[in-house]
């Protein structure tokens, strides 16, 4: 009797636009079966986007340098300073990937490297303005994540609302949430102690909003985070965005362990496919301030369409991504492919240009 009670206080929630607590988010996650979740988060959804509608983007993740003091135990990617195969990509080596990526049909690049004690913020301004002068409009970038902007900021002794406005003064537009994974203060304890805080992290972000940027949020799942963990996660989100507003989208996607030290301790299991899923909903019913839910192509392959089933709206086709790459993750440049699986499930996948604001119904 208390889970059908709880089931339609729930459903009424959400009919009447009213927001499901932290105690609902554990109830769905434990006890609703994938109908209910699909249900409730497609209904989350209608009130964004057209019920057929979907939208991608073609992207490269630019990873500038690897070389990285900040020893995460889930990266496989980084070397440390010093140590054999570590690597900076030349002004040149950037814009042969970016010419590539336009050939390709893309127009979107985000960068993402270590923390590279050895370059200091005028390496990021010249590299970001060389990149406006050359490339206009005609493509649009992320540059850096929040957790590589924290670490400039405090490398050259700068407070972060400075460093912002630095980065707009070269022409960036966009500081995108990633680095967050899971954000609680346990969690980054437990494996990214050199990461800064979470109250950090959200202090940053505010400085970029209020710079005049633009910027989204991250989560990653599937290392040893509890479901309290990921739920106060989306709670953080949702508290942000009230504040702000600040945030374009959500996008969610699974830890890739191999290689890793931490995925090495934890037997290599990435989660399945299916929880994956039930995740993405239980995000769309969650962040009900987010308009745009994303579901990741770059860790989920073409499975991760399904999450449009699952509340998701929107989606990367990655060409590169050697942080991911490197843990296991695998690219498929059939395009057309991937975008068929969409148009199986009943939807219509359109280009989003991000530097263009795709149509909602709010
Ligand atoms: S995840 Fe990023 S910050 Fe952490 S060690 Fe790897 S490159 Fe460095």
């Amino acid at each position: 009797m208390i889970g059908i009670d709880s089931t339609q206080e729930i459903r009424r929630k959400i009919a009447c636009h009213e927001r499901i607590s932290s105690t609902d988010a554990l109830w769905l996650w434990r006890n609703a079966g994938d109908d209910l979740l699909r249900e409730l988060a497609t209904e989350v959804r209608s009130r964004f986007h057209a019920p057929h509608a979907c939208s991608y983007m073609i992207m490269r993740i630019i990873n500038y340098t690897n070389v990285c003091v900040a020893q995460c135990d889930y990266c496989a990617f980084y070397r440390l300073p010093g140590q054999d195969g570590g690597y900076v990509l030349s002004q040149e080596q950037v814009f042969h990937k970016l010419d590539e990526l336009l050939a390709l049909g893309g127009d979107l690049a985000a960068f993402n490297g270590g923390f590279n004690p050895y370059l200091p913020l005028d390496y990021y301004c010249t590299l970001f303005s060389a990149i406006r002068a050359r490339y206009g409009d005609a493509l649009e970038f992320y540059a850096l994540t929040i957790a590589e902007f924290m670490y400039l900021a405090d490398h050259a002794r700068l407070d972060y609302a400075t460093t912002a406005k630095r980065f707009r003064d070269a022409g960036v537009r966009w500081i995108t949430g990633g680095g967050s994974e899971i954000l609680t203060e346990d969690f980054r304890r437990r494996h990214s102690k050199f990461k800064y805080t979470v109250a950090q992290y959200f202090e940053a972000q505010a400085a970029i909003v209020a710079a005049g940027l633009k910027t989204t949020a991250t989560m990653v799942i599937g290392f040893d985070e509890t479901i309290e963990e990921r739920i106060e996660h989306l709670e953080r989100t949702r508290q942000f965005q009230d504040q702000t507003s600040g945030l374009a989208s959500f996008l969610c996607w699974t830890f890739k362990p191999y290689f890793t030290p931490l995925g090495t301790q934890l037997g290599a299991i990435e989660i399945t496919t299916a929880e994956y899923l039930r995740h993405l909903a239980l995000c769309r019913i969650y962040l009900d301030n987010v308009p745009r839910i994303r579901t990741s192509v770059l860790t989920q392959n073409e499975r991760a369409l399904e999450g449009l089933l699952y509340g998701a709206d929107d989606f990367d086709l990655p060409i590169e991504d050697e942080v991911t790459q490197k843990a296991g993750a695998t690219i498929n440049l059939q395009f057309d492919k991937i975008l068929n699986v969409a148009r199986q499930l009943g939807f219509e996948p359109t280009y989003r240009h991000v530097a263009s604001a795709q149509p909602m119904l709010r």
